[in-house]
């Protein structure tokens, strides 16, 4: 078996790794590369959408392969000389943008397979949102050269459904998660997409997937069978809810002689645990004064979930954005837990919105609630906001309240910018902020009001040390030496576009 490591070798995220055993392979994960991404890329200066993959060749954001998407190939990029590799399938770990984000670039005969609540994710996620093509993971339009054909636009015309990728999940898969994949809030219809169990897919190898505990839901690790078995993680950590999750795939991974995991936290001791963060954060609430707002990533819905168990047990309630509440209602589809159940809806004042906000509006008609009511109770409201839903506090106007910060740290100084508007609006409506603080000296973040998706040190150690590989290749890592000094002889390290023979 040949595996090799396109894109996420050395960098945190962006993992694009091909595991192959006589001419046949699968890609583990297929995401983007923010790190590279940043080097030429920010909020205004963007990939050209018309220019399909032209620009993620050029910039090395997606590997130099024929395994692309016909309607994303311009007239002037002749890919015929890139190898082509005989894909069968994608198999994704989860569903953050640096494991997912690329996918959309790939051919649409390549299916993915994930959890049902991955899957339910993606539909969500692109439901919600207006993508670049890499980010069309789950249907798109299929674009047509203009009259310059360098240049690709998507047909406009309603008549042309939006084409489909193959899903296959690794469970069964309920009803309501096929005809939510049917769903479009668009003009456009979506073709009912072929879906099905992972053991339909007729891969090479035989693929066993294990959930595993991470900052998303849905995150799996995979077992794969070939004349080697490989364990691959993804992202995972064993300081969160389901870290008996991990400690189960880890000792499944016993039966692999080479394990490819990630090293985000290589390094780096100690955690903070997800129950560490419940108690700080009961606490900021039980003592807060007013408005609580609680900040944390999207789709990091276990801690969503946590703060709606403050809500009960500090008698507020939850409230939610219209893109959250879709987002839960699609995870329903998937696993069947009602999380809206106690959960209020929070409607931003716009002129327009978009079909899929209307559904929400419609479907939760009863639990919306309006700033005007959150003025005149905010102490009986835990509103999840993040820096982009600052401008929302004009139509609120509370007088006070406790800002409590519960996401990762900034990792670059146009971050740290945001970090000193989002203190300007805070203060504005005077509002206390727990798990960061600027002063004279700058940004700093206050520990234990977040905790991390990945594992630490002494745990990536004790993982390794549970999984017993005869191989360790480190990904997703900038700190590939530590596991050199961990593990010595036994770690394939390998630099992007490198392969290991097995
Ligand atoms: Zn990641």
């Amino acid at each position: 078996m040949r595996i090799t490591v396109y894109d996420g070798a050395t960098t945190i995220g962006g993992n694009k790794i091909y595991l192959e055993e006589e001419g046949k392979g699968i890609f583990l994960d297929f995401g983007m590369n923010f790190a590279r991404h940043r080097l030429y890329y920010d909020e205004f200066l963007r990939e050209r959408s018309s220019r399909g993959i032209y620009d993620a060749i050029q910039l090395g954001m997606i590997p130099r392969l024929n395994v692309y998407r016909k309607d994303l190939i311009p007239s002037d990029l002749d890919v015929s000389g890139f190898p082509k590799p005989d894909v069968f399938a994608v198999l994704l770990s989860h569903a953050h943008l640096d494991h997912c984000g690329c996918i959309g670039y790939l051919d649409a005969e390549i299916p993915i397979a994930a959890t049902a609540t991955t899957l339910a994710i993606l539909k969500a996620m692109r439901d919600t949102s207006k993508p670049g093509p890499g980010m069309e993971v789950p249907y798109f339009s299929k674009r047509v050269p203009a009259d310059d054909s360098r240049v690709l636009e998507a047909s406009r015309s309603a008549k042309d459904p939006y084409c489909c990728r193959r899903f296959y999940c690794t469970e069964e898969m309920d009803e309501r998660l096929r005809q939510f994949f049917c769903e479009s809030h668009r003009s456009k219809k979506i073709e009912p997409p072929e879906c099905g169990k992972i053991d339909e897919l007729g891969i090479p190898f035989g693929i066993e997937a294990c959930e595993l505990d991470h900052s998303v839901y849905g995150a799996c690790g995979f077992l794969i069978q070939g004349d080697t078995t490989v364990a691959y993680t993804g992202d995972f950590r064993v300081h969160g809810r389901s870290a008996e999750k991990t400690e189960r795939f880890l000792r499944k991974a016993r039966d692999a002689s080479v394990l490819v995991i990630e090293g985000t936290k290589a390094g780096d001791e100690g955690s903070v645990s997800e129950r560490e963060v419940f108690v700080n954060c009961l606490k900021a609430v039980e003592n807060a004064r007013g408005l609580v707002i609680a900040d944390f990533s999207p789709r990091n819905f276990e801690r969503l979930e946590m703060f709606g168990e403050i809500a009960r047990r500090t008698g507020r309630e939850l409230a939610v954005t219209a893109k959250d509440a879709y987002m839960l209602k699609a995870l329903e589809c998937a696993d069947g837990i009602d999380r809206m159940k106690d959960c209020r809806v929070y409607f931003e004042l716009k002129a327009q919105r978009d079909a899929w906000e209307n559904q929400v509006l419609e479907l939760y008609s009863e639990k919306r609630v309006d700033p005007a009511e959150i003025r005149k109770n905010s102490e009986c409201f835990i509103l999840c906001f993040s820096y982009y839903d600052m401008k929302h506090l004009l139509d609120i106007r509370p007088e006070s309240g406790t800002y409590i910060y519960s996401s990762s740290e900034a990792h670059s100084e146009e971050q740290d910018f945001d970090f000193l508007r989002l203190n300007s609006w805070l203060r504005l409506f005077s509002f206390e902020i727990r798990g960061f603080r600027i002063d004279q000296n700058g940004l700093h973040f206050e520990r234990g009001y977040h905790a991390s998706g990945h594992a630490s040190s002494e745990d990536l150690r004790r993982a390794i040390e549970t999984a017993d590989p005869d191989v360790i290749i480190p990904v997703h890592t900038e700190k590939a030496e530590w596991f050199l000094e961990q593990f010595g002889e036994r770690v394939k390290t390998v630099s992007d576009g490198g392969s290991v023979e097995i």
